[in-house]
């Protein structure tokens, strides 16, 4: 039996009625003749034709199908259908990784000659592709403060192409707008970009917010237990056809079919693991907030985050990070990930396992102290990702190191 399918296939209407927990075990599923219970792994670059006419006709978009990896591929349109669905966008598109899903996706909008508004507060390499890699091509940008409208506002030009955010924002938790900045952004006759991550897709939805993009670094709660790179782009068909489709064809930063099936089995536990982290997060939170070694907490689950009153707007859940700011400075920061038996130090975030960035001399180290502090990044700043452990364990470990801090 030849089986004929290709992204048409998995369309997410065909089961919208079912509850989000639902779609994310059967949503894309795509069963071979041999009817495996879990989804089969596809580790092929290409595909063979029964005639060359239906090569050809292939080639020509005239037969449905699937044609070489590098376009699409059945395991990497699986977990393309499953995101879809998550996040109730019409159309994804997946990528090697979440920097590969945000430089497609701005790329993918604009050239020479265009201009591009982004939120200061970003991704160390989120900053890089904004800040250096678009001048390079003849592309303007400007960096706002994202939590001041009126700054987005007054960097709109007439060649304003696309605006770009991230909320809550690494490592900061900075919160901004985004249904005030999609409107800036459509009343310019710009597109809005939101790096979704922090907060995913169980907590915050940007594109039900006005967004017209949204993207991830599947790196993180997607896939959630430390395993591979992956990035996905989800938006309207008629934007991922415009500015993502061929983008992504031609140049090449395809999902591997196999980091796609973790993906895919990742997405079945999402919600049960994000949902936990989450409310050990703020168990985490209550308990450490005040605590004399720490000049600041932020959670955004929090009635004291700074923006609490637009998180209850825009959020549905404070999400799995907490920012401390130890009172001590970057001697005492040191000493407090130093002291950690539990929690271990490393940069990735989402993850099973608790883990703790000291962002000023990793992720944001490139950065002059002047940009740091502008963005929020102090010195005595650490970024805390909540894992599954049990929280009691994890509190007695972070007491215990913010005591020897
Ligand atoms: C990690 C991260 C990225 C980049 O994702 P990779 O999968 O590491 O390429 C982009 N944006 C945010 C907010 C991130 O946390």
């Amino acid at each position: 039996m030849t089986v004929r399918a290709d992204r048409e296939h998995f369309r997410p209407a065909a089961r919208s009625e079912w509850r989000t927990e639902t779609r994310l075990v059967h949503e894309g599923g795509m069963r071979s003749q041999f009817g495996e219970t879990s989804e089969a792994l596809f580790l092929t670059q290409g595909h063979v034709y029964d005639t060359a006419e239906q090569c050809e006709a292939r080639f020509a978009d005239k037969d449905p199908g699937f044609i070489y990896a590098r376009f699409s591929n059945p395991t990497v349109a699986m977990f393309e259908a499953r995101m879809a669905a998550l996040e109730g966008a019409e159309a994804a598109r997946a990528t090697a990784s979440g920097m590969a899903a945000v430089t497609a996706a701005l790329m993918g909008q604009v050239r020479a000659g265009d201009h591009v508004v982004a939120s200061r507060a970003l991704f160390g390499s989120c900053r890089y592709v904004v800040e250096e890699l678009l001048p390079r091509f003849g592309v303007e940008t400007t960096l706002v403060d994202g939590v001041d409208l009126a700054a987005w506002r007054a960097a709109v030009r007439p060649n304003t192409k696309t605006f770009f955010l991230e909320s809550p924002a690494n490592p900061t938790l900075e919160v901004i707008d985004i249904a005030a900045v999609a409107d800036i952004a459509r009343a310019a006759g710009a597109t809005l970009v939101v790096d979704n991550v922090f907060a995913t897709a169980l907590w915050q939805s940007p594109l039900k917010l006005g967004a017209d993009c949204v993207v991830y670094s599947a790196t993180k709660h997607i896939d959630g237990q430390g395993r591979c790179l992956g990035g996905v782009i989800l938006a309207s068909q008629a934007f991922i056809d415009a500015h993502v489709k061929t983008f992504l064809r031609q140049t090449g930063p395809a999902l591997s079919p196999f980091n796609a099936w973790v993906l895919l089995k990742g997405l079945e536990t999402f919600c049960l693991r994000v949902e936990r982290q989450s409310r050990s997060a703020a168990i985490i939170a209550d308990a450490l907030a005040g605590s004399p070694q720490l000049s600041k907490l932020l959670f955004c689950g929090r009635p004291d985050h700074p923006q609490a009153e637009l998180v209850a707007r825009q959020m549905t859940g404070g999400s799995t990070v907490i920012a401390l700011e130890l009172a001590g400075g970057k001697p005492a920061a040191f000493r407090f990930l130093n002291a950690l038996r539990l929690v271990r130090i490393s940069n990735n975030l989402g993850d099973a396992k608790s883990l703790v960035t000291h962002p000023a001399t990793t992720t944001h180290q490139r950065f002059t102290p002047e940009e740091r502090s502008a963005m929020g990044v102090t010195d005595g700043l650490v970024r805390l990702s909540v894992g599954l452990e049990h929280p009691d364990d994890l509190l007695a470990d972070l007491t215990g190191a913010l005591a020897a801090a």
